[in-house]
């Protein structure tokens, strides 16, 4: 397995954290430090479109989550680290 850093430190991240969470892009710190700010990912319910973009008809289908990364949340973290 290659290496990953850290987004925030740029200290290698764990081996065994990359295998519990291969998306990850922060050390075991800063993504406890990231709880803070909501987390390094976020889950997303969407509703799965049907009817064409624009449609104001309402459509009750079927909804997918998906984890997207908290950019926000990154960017908030790394506001900080930066300060220190
Ligand atoms: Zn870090």
């Amino acid at each position: 397995m290659k290496t990953r850093y850290c987004q925030i430190c740029k200290l290698p991240i764990d081996a065994e954290r990359l295998e519990v969470v291969p998306e990850t892009r922060l050390c075991t710190t800063h993504a406890h430090d990231i709880q803070k700010y909501g987390g390094e990912f976020k889950l997303v319910a969407e509703q799965e479109r049907t009817n064409k973009a624009g449609s104001l008809k309402r459509n009750y289908g079927a909804v997918s989550t998906s984890m997207i990364r908290n950019e926000e949340a990154m960017r908030k973290l790394r506001d900080a680290h930066g300060r220190v």
